[in-house]
């Protein structure tokens, strides 16, 4: 299913293209961070060095100063010179310490640039897949919708089951083999009405010796015929109502005269 849609590929490649560019930037995010701690250590390592040097400059002037007051100058000397000396270095160092700044403030803007860009190519990563992952639940509904217009039902003769797509014109009745069995069934016949070629099935129970146009006029006539036959028995039936309606009201009629001959005449 993955494979055939192009769409889906195309997406998959945009997803490891996207992977592979936040890859890279990880790589340059990384490099710029070692150099950034390297550049963090020696500024370290420097500052150890600086409160080594004043340590020592100061119990150089302290000894300096003892040998002073004991007397010897000669000793007080040397102890300022040394001093002097491990004033120099410091001076080299701090020299060395500030170009190092300068070296981590790049470093710390190289790497904030290479962090920058590697949150936007993840952002690009998390996009590639969502637009991924929606086409393929996307393509795994519609599979699961293409599934289910696949049926099966048995095949009218032997009964094992066909599978069938609910969208085809023609949904089969019959399985491949009964199907090409039963080819050899069908026959030419000659309609006994018209004349006409028809196609029989020798497997059918009753075979027709008419053809199907026939068979619809016959079928229509005999409908004919029998609503005409109902229309007349109705129309008999409504005419022998009537006579019996007449013949009951005449019967009245008679009746009534009767009466009224009875009828005795009041005398004054
Ligand atoms: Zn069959
Ligand atoms: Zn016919």
């Amino acid at each position: 299913m993955s494979g055939k849609d192009p769409e889906l590929s195309r997406l998959g490649e945009a997803l490891s293209s996207a992977r592979s560019a936040y890859a890279a930037a990880k790589k340059t995010t990384d490099e710029t961070k070692a150099r950034l701690n390297q550049t963090g250590s020696m500024i370290q390592t420097f500052n150890a060095k600086i409160a080594e040097l004043k340590k020592g400059i100061d119990s150089e002037y302290n000894a300096m100063r003892s040998e002073r007051a004991g007397g010897d100058r000669n000793a007080a000397d040397g102890h300022r010179e040394a001093a002097q000396s491990m004033q120099e270095k410091l001076t080299e160092i701090y020299e060395s310490k500030k170009t190092c700044f300068t070296e981590l403030d790049e470093a710390r803007a190289a790497f904030n640039k290479a962090l920058d860009s590697q949150k936007i190519l993840r952002d690009k990563v998390q996009e590639a897949w969502d637009s991924f992952n929606a086409r393929l639940e996307f393509l795994k509904t519609e599979n699961a919708k293409e599934q289910a217009k696949w049926k099966e039902k048995p095949c009218r003769i032997c009964g094992v089951p066909i599978r069938y797509n609910v969208e085809w014109k023609h949904i089969p009745n019959l399985c491949k083999d009964c199907f090409d069995k039963d080819k050899l069934n069908w026959e030419d016949r000659v309609c006994a009405k018209c004349g006409k070629t028809f196609r029989i099935n020798k497997s059918w129970e009753h075979i027709p010796t008419i053809c199907g146009d026939c068979r619809k006029t016959v079928k229509a006539e005999k409908a004919a015929k029998i609503q005409a036959e109902k229309a007349a028995a109705e129309e008999e039936a409504k005419q022998a109502e009537e006579e019996r309606q007449a013949a009951a009201s005449a019967l009245v009629e008679v009746a009534n005269e009767a009466m009224s001959e009875e009828m005795p005449v009041a005398e004054e």
